[in-house]
C-alpha cells in the first residue's frame, strides 16, 4: 500500500480570509490522487504543499457554486502545461454541463490532454475500479450539490505463521482461496483457519448542504469522514437560511453515522479562527478535527 492522505488545499467557504484559501482537498489513495472542489488559487496551493499536480487523476465538483469550482479551468490548464497523459476523470451534477464547459474552455487553450467527463444526473456508485466504488449522493443545498463516498473492496488476509504451522505454502494457498478449503496431511484446513477479512477503509465527502439523510448514509462507518461545517451553533439560523451546517450538526451527522473521524472545513470568514468548530463538534464526536490550510490528515491505520 503506497500514500493515504488527505491534505488540505483551502478550507474557506465562498470568501477566502487571509489565511484560509477557497476549498480544494487532494485524497492520495494508492497510486490514485483525488481532488475534491477545487477553489480559486487551488494550483498555487499545490505549490505551497509541495505536491506535484500531475498526480491527480480524478476531479470531483459538488456542484457549481464559485468556490467549488473556480480553480477547475486553470488546473486543468497546468495538468495540459505539464503534459499529463493519463485520462482525468471529472465528475460533476450533470445539470451544471453548461458551467463546467465555461469553466474548461474560458480562455485561449490548446487542450491535448484526456479529459473522461463524468455528468451525474442519478445517485448511485457511478465508479467500480473492482479495487473501490465510488458513489454519488445528492444533498440537500437548494440546487444540484453531490457528496461522495469512497469505498474500498474488503480483502482477505492471511496470516504467514498459520499457513507454515499448518504446512501450507506456494500453489496450495490459491487453492485454499479458491476452494475454501485444503486437506494437508489427512487434516481439513478451512480458509477461516488461517486468514481474515481486512475491511476496506472508506472517505465520505460532504460539502454544502443542510443536515440531510444522504449525508449519513454516505458517512456510515466511514474511515475518514470530510464535512463542511461553515458555522457555529450560535449562527444556527444563518446556516438553516443558506442550506449549511453548523460543526455540531456535522458531529451529529459523524456520530450518527458511526464515522471513525471527522474533518471539518468549508469555514464561513466571519470566524477568524476554527479552534471553536472541533470544539463544538467534540461535545457530540470527540473524534473531530477543523482543517487548516496545507495540513495533512493522514488515513488512520487499518491493520
Ligand atoms: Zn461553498
Ligand atoms: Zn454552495
Amino acid at each position: 500500500m503506497s500514500v493515504r492522505d488527505l491534505i488540505i488545499m483551502g478550507c474557506s467557504s465562498q470568501q477566502p480570509t487571509r489565511f484560509r484559501n477557497h476549498g480544494a482537498y487532494l485524497l492520495r489513495w494508492n497510486d490514485e490522487a483525488f481532488l475534491f472542489d477545487p477553489g480559486e488559487g487551488t494550483q498555487r496551493q499545490f505549490i505551497f504543499a509541495n505536491v506535484a499536480p500531475p498526480c491527480v487523476n480524478r476531479i470531483f465538483i459538488s456542484h457549481f457554486h464559485g468556490d467549488h469550482c473556480l480553480g477547475l479551468g486553470s488546473f486543468l490548464m497546468r495538468l495540459n502545461l505539464d503534459k499529463v497523459t493519463h485520462e482525468i476523470h471529472v465528475y460533476y451534477p450533470a445539470s451544471g454541463k453548461k458551467y463546467f464547459d465555461r469553466l474548461r474552455y474560458g480562455t485561449i487553450y490548446y487542450e491535448q490532454i484526456k479529459v473522461v467527463e463524468h455528468p451525474i444526473s442519478h445517485e448511485g456508485i457511478v465508479e467500480d475500479e473492482g479495487k473501490f466504488k465510488i458513489e454519488a449522493r445528492f444533498l440537500d443545498h437548494g440546487v444540484d450539490n453531490i457528496g461522495w463516498r469512497i469505498t474500498e473492496s474488503d480483502t482477505r488476509k492471511f496470516d504467514r505463521e498459520k499457513l507454515d504451522a499448518y504446512g501450507i505454502k506456494g500453489p496450495m494457498v490459491s487453492e485454499l482461496q479458491s476452494k475454501q478449503s485444503i486437506v494437508v496431511n489427512g487434516q481439513t484446513i478451512t480458509l477461516d483457519q488461517v486468514s481474515s477479512i481486512r475491511q476496506g477503509d472508506s472517505v465520505a465527502v460532504v460539502i454544502d448542504t443542510k443536515k440531510c439523510k444522504a449525508a449519513v448514509d454516505l458517512a456510515k462507518n466511514a474511515t475518514l469522514f470530510l464535512c463542511e461545517s461553515t458555522y457555529l451553533e450560535t449562527e444556527r439560523d444563518l446556516a438553516e437560511d443558506h442550506y449549511h451546517l453548523t460543526a455540531k450538526q456535522a458531529g451529529e451527522i459523524a456520530k450518527e453515522a458511526n464515522a471513525k473521524k471527522l474533518i471539518l472545513t468549508h469555514f464561513s470568514a466571519r470566524y477568524p479562527s476554527v479552534k471553536p468548530f472541533e470544539d463544538e463538534a467534540r461535545l457530540v464526536f470527540p473524534n473531530s478535527y477543523s482543517a487548516e490550510d496545507l495540513k495533512v490528515f493522514p488515513f488512520p491505520k487499518n491493520p
